[in-house]
C-alpha cells in the first residue's frame, strides 16, 4: 500500500529542496545562491528554524511557498517539500498571497540600531520617522519595533533572528551614504522625502512658526534674513533654511542622483 509523505518526526533521511530569490541570496553560501539545493533534516523543524539555520533572518522574508502554496513560518518541513522563499516586498502589495505578515507596512517608520546613528540622522533630515539612541539594547529595539510597528534597521543579523521581530532590514553597506541610498531604494522612499519636517535631534515633527513668535529666541539678523521658521515643540529647537539646510540639501541631491528614475 502506498504511503503518504512520511512524517518528518519518523524519518532519519528526510530532505527538502530550497530556492531563495533576489537579495536573500546575499546571505547564502556561494554554491547555494540562485540555485535549488537540498536541505537534509532530522526531527520536527519549522520553516522559520530552517531558514534561519541557513543564515537568513526571517524578517527579510515576506513570502514562502511550499509546493506552490503560501505557508506561514510555523509550517513544519515534510520530506520532499519544494520551498521557494522571497524577500520583503515593502514596495508593492503581496498581502493577498502572503501568509507571513499579519499586516503589511504601508507607511514606513523605523527604529535604528545604535551603531547606525548617521543613517538615522539623515532619515530624519529627509523627514522619515526614525527612532534612535546610541545606547539602545537589542531587547529594547525589538520591544519598540513590536509595540509601534516599526521596521528595525540594523547591521546585526542576530538582532533580527527572533520570533519577536516582525519587520526588519539588514543594512548591507558599511558606508553611511550608501546605507541611506540602500534604505531609500529598499523601501521606495524617494517620493516621501520632506526636508524640514522632522527634528534631527529628537525625531518629533516640526511646525511652521512666525518670526514674531521667535523674537526673543533668535538673532534679529537671522530673523530678518529668512522667511520661514520651523520649531520642534518637544526639544524647542528652531530651524530655518540657512547654511546648515543648504548643506543638507546638497547631501539629499547626492542621494537622489543614485536613483533619478524614482523622482
Ligand atoms: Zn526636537
Amino acid at each position: 500500500m502506498k504511503q503518504d509523505t512520511p512524517d518528518i518526526s519518523n524519518g532519519n533521511n528526510s530532505k527538502v529542496s530550497f530556492r531563495f530569490y533576489a537579495e536573500l541570496n546575499d546571505f547564502l553560501r556561494i554554491e547555494r545562491r540562485q540555485e535549488v539545493f537540498d536541505y537534509p533534516f532530522h526531527g520536527p523543524l519549522t520553516i522559520r528554524e530552517a531558514i534561519e539555520s541557513l543564515g537568513i533572518p526571517h524578517t527579510n522574508v515576506d513570502l514562502v511557498l511550499v509546493n506552490g502554496q503560501p505557508v506561514d513560518f510555523t509550517r513544519k518541513l515534510r520530506n520532499n517539500d519544494f520551498i521557494s522563499v522571497y524577500p520583503v516586498f515593502e514596495t508593492f502589495d503581496i498581502s493577498d498571497i502572503s501568509k507571513i505578515r499579519r499586516s503589511p507596512l504601508r507607511i514606513p517608520r523605523f527604529v535604528v540600531d545604535a551603531h547606525l546613528g548617521k543613517l538615522a540622522k539623515y532619515l530624519r533630515i529627509m523627514g522619515f520617522d526614525s527612532l534612535y539612541r546610541n545606547d539602545y539594547r537589542d531587547d529594547e529595539i525589538r520591544f519598540i519595533a513590536s509595540l509601534q510597528h516599526r521596521i528595525i534597521l540594523t547591521r546585526d543579523k542576530e538582532l533580527l533572528m527572533s520570533k519577536k521581530v516582525n519587520h526588519g532590514y539588514y543594512v548591507r553597506s558599511v558606508v553611511f551614504k550608501e546605507q541611506v541610498v540602500e534604505v531609500l531604494n529598499k523601501f521606495d522612499l524617494y517620493s516621501g522625502i520632506k526636508p524640514l519636517s522632522r527634528c534631527i535631534i529628537c525625531n518629533h515633527k516640526l511646525h511652521k512658526v512666525s518670526v514674531a513668535s521667535l523674537s526673543d529666541k533668535i538673532n534679529p539678523e537671522i530673523g530678518s534674513s529668512f522667511d520661514e521658521f520651523f520649531k520642534c515643540r518637544n526639544c524647542k529647537k528652531i530651524y530655518w533654511k540657512g547654511s546648515h539646510y543648504k548643506r543638507m540639501s546638497q547631501y539629499i541631491e547626492q542621494f537622489l542622483l543614485y536613483n533619478p528614475g524614482k523622482l
